[in-house]
């Protein structure tokens, strides 16, 4: 799926209505080490929402080498779509209508989202986001969007393939499509990435983490400076430096993806 995700720097971006129903959640409240869900509806601790959330966080330190978050993410569960919506056309009436978000400043990291059928996938991806935002001092937009793509997917075992990207990237390949990593890096702005930007970043992030001999380590190595410089350097060119023809054997490794029958569909 392709949520978006936002990271303003100014202070005050949020300016919620309180009324009852144009506010924010607040009805109730589920606070851990690092983590505060506000909800419309009681979230009971063992709630699976909040297991699959503890699940990616495991996740991402383990498989990213992260440090603990030094700051907290806040998640804003509306009860449906419709007063998410409501809420989200009135304090931030410049977004897009998209189904969640993830707005990062100086006073909060947080997620807003709504209870549907998706909303497992919805928080897994913007939580991600609120994660990665909560460890580094950067992080270049379609990283954020990729590693958020890949954790998306859920289940035990981080890495299942997102079986829409997956059979959407083998086709594109099929018609003439290539990665482009330093094409990817010159993207600033969500309003830029189109829905194969998300796939490609995806796709660099499952092949660097799976295939690529070194790969993970890479990627590790990448972040660890990322939690201490304000300005992200290349790893497009650490790739072109360290993995010879990478897109070459990226792209063998999309066209693998025709035929496999791993992961679970993303519609
Ligand atoms: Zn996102």
């Amino acid at each position: 799926m392709i949520a978006a995700c936002l990271a303003l720097v100014a202070a005050g971006c949020v300016t919620p209505g309180r009324n009852a129903f144009r506010g924010l959640p607040d009805r109730h409240e589920f606070r851990d080490e690092g983590l505060t869900i506000h909800s419309d509806m009681k979230l009971p601790s063992s709630d699976p929402l909040i297991a699959d959330l503890y699940r990616v966080r495991d996740q991402i330190t383990e498989v990213l080498d992260l440090p603990n978050a030094n700051r907290s993410v806040s998640v804003y569960l509306f009860r449906d779509q419709e007063r998410y919506a409501t809420y989200m056309q009135t304090a931030h009436p410049e977004l897009p209508n998209r189904r969640a978000f993830f707005i990062g400043s100086t006073t909060e990291l947080a997620v807003y989202a709504f209870q549907g059928d998706r909303v497992g996938e919805d928080l897994r991806h913007e939580y991600t986001h609120g994660l990665l935002h909560a460890t580094l001092r950067t992080v270049p937009l379609w990283l954020d969007e990729g590693l958020a793509e890949y954790f998306e997917v859920g289940g035990t075992q981080p890495g299942a393939l997102n079986r829409d990207h997956a059979h959407r990237l083998a086709t594109a390949l099929e018609n003439g499509w290539r990665p482009d990593l330093q094409r990817l890096e010159q993207l600033d702005d969500i309003a830029q990435m189109r829905r194969v930007d998300y796939q490609e970043s995806w796709a660099w992030v499952h092949f660097l983490l799976h295939e690529a001999p070194g790969g993970r380590a890479l990627l590790v190595d990448y972040l660890k400076e990322l939690q201490t410089t304000t300005v992200a350097p290349s790893l497009a060119e650490r790739i072109r430096r360290e993995i010879p023809s990478a897109e070459m054997r990226l792209m063998s490794y999309i066209a693998t993806f025709a035929t496999s029958s791993v992961g679970r569909s993303v519609l």
